[in-house]
């Protein structure tokens, strides 16, 4: 399946929640879901019962389009977090956690998850000292994030790095500012993802 090019905010109001994709203007007045909730398109507005195979759809697409993942890489997440030991739904939302796009974003060097991937795959970061372009590379304790050296002087990067320092970081990363680097600390657990996700019905969605 191709990857979706459509309107970012028609993501958010077909799930009826912010999913963030937009950077700022998510938090700004200008969002769509704060000026127009309803589900695109012309019956939008009408009131639907949602059965229960919807709701669990509905919260696949949602941690889905959250995460920025096609359909086949979810459910390959989705086999992967099943092997593991402990919840399924938590190791689901952990093992997308530790997307290197998403650590990107995480350590504030990005707006949105979608500019974290575009940043990763044009190869202006290195993992463990190493040039990476794979946004989808799962992180682990003691893997260091950090700025390409020839990437620095990049008007774009300075741009995105003088907002670092702002930014809110999970726990699980050691931020550098200074360093535009990152260190993960721990591997992220289920708090750590500051999301409403209901991870058991994605589960109850493929265990049919
Ligand atoms: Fe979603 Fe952001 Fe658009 Fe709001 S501005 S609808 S949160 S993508």
């Amino acid at each position: 399946m191709a990857r979706y090019t459509g309107p970012s905010c028609k993501l958010c109001r077909r799930e009826g929640t912010k999913l963030f994709l937009k950077g700022e203007r998510c938090t700004s007045g200008k969002c769509a879901i704060e000026r127009r909730s309803t589900a695109p398109g012309q019956h939008g507005a009408a009131r639907k019962k949602v059965e229960e195979y919807g709701r669990q759809l509905r919260e696949k697409q949602k941690a889905r389009r959250y995460y920025g993942v096609l359909e086949n890489q979810f459910a390959r997440y989705y086999d992967m977090a099943e092997v593991k030991e402990g919840m399924t739904g938590e190791n689901l939302l952990t093992l997308l956690e530790r997307r290197l796009d998403n650590v990107v974003y995480r350590m504030g060097m990005a707006e949105s998850r979608k500019e974290a991937r575009q940043l990763v795959l044009h190869a202006h970061f290195t993992l463990n000292g190493n040039k990476v372009n794979i946004p989808s590379i799962l992180v682990k304790p003691g893997d260091v994030i950090a700025v390409k050296e020839s990437s620095r002087d990049s008007a774009k990067i300075k741009g995105l790095a003088e907002g670092v320092e702002g930014k809110i970081k999970p726990k699980w990363l050691d931020v550098d500012a200074a360093n535009l680097s990152a260190k993960v600390v721990s591997l992220p657990a289920r708090d750590d993802i500051d999301f409403d996700f209901e991870e058991q019905l994605i589960v109850e969605l493929y265990s049919k």
